[in-house]
């Protein structure tokens, strides 16, 4: 009896030194290592080309021209309703008369991204505009057309998004045509 209790004693130490050595072990990795931490805003960080961030409405490259036709598709799709457009009939195309989004609302889901015909309204690669100010956020044609030119654009527009999802195309017919079996044809000449 006398014996067996400085075993157990014994044995228990020694447990409990070995679980502290292993946790000290661990601090220590995690003290000598590279921090993972991005400081963000100071560094910032390089986003994905597919990330989906602030929404903006886009001009054209070459024309200048504000690609939005007013066509109300992105209002339709958008599942919390947060799109309001108001359309501007015109020649040879039509406008967006007024175009509203309330960021504070939105999913993030891209729908109206995937509908729009024109690739007017895109995804940025930021989403750099936290407040603490819902009104902020309630964004006007001239702020969606602004946070435009100040970030990068994600890849995905609605023209890319749809020749992704679109089934492969069929080969021409020219391209199906058989090729003439080689012994036959030399059979017949
Ligand atoms: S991303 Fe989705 S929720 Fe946000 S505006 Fe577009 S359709 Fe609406
Ligand atoms: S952003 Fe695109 S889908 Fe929305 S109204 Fe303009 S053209 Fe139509």
């Amino acid at each position: 009896m006398s014996d067996a209790q400085p075993r157990g004693f014994l044995s228990e130490t020694g447990l409990l030194v070995r679980a502290v050595y292993r946790a000290m072990r661990v601090t220590f990795i995690n003290f000598v290592r590279k921090p993972v931490t991005v400081h963000y805003p100071d560094r910032p960080r390089v986003y994905p080309d597919r990330y989906r961030g602030l929404l903006a409405l886009t001009y054209h490259p070459e024309t200048k021209e504000e690609n939005c036709i007013g066509c109300r598709l992105c209002e339709f799709i958008c599942p919390p309703a947060v799109i309001k457009v108001e359309m501007l009939k015109g020649k040879p195309r039509n406008y967006a008369k007024t175009f509203t989004l309330e960021l504070y609302a939105c999913e993030f889901c891209e729908l109206c991204v995937q509908v729009c015909p024109t690739d007017a309204i895109v995804m940025m690669k930021s989403f750099d505009m936290a407040t603490a100010d819902r009104r902020e956020l309630l964004l006007d044609k001239d702020r969606l057309h602004a946070i435009g030119e100040q970030f990068d654009a994600s890849w995905a527009t609605g023209n890319r998004l749809r020749d992704a999802q679109a089934p492969p195309k069929k080969p021409k017919p020219a391209d199906t045509a058989p090729t003439p079996d080689p012994v036959e044809a030399g059979g017949e000449s």
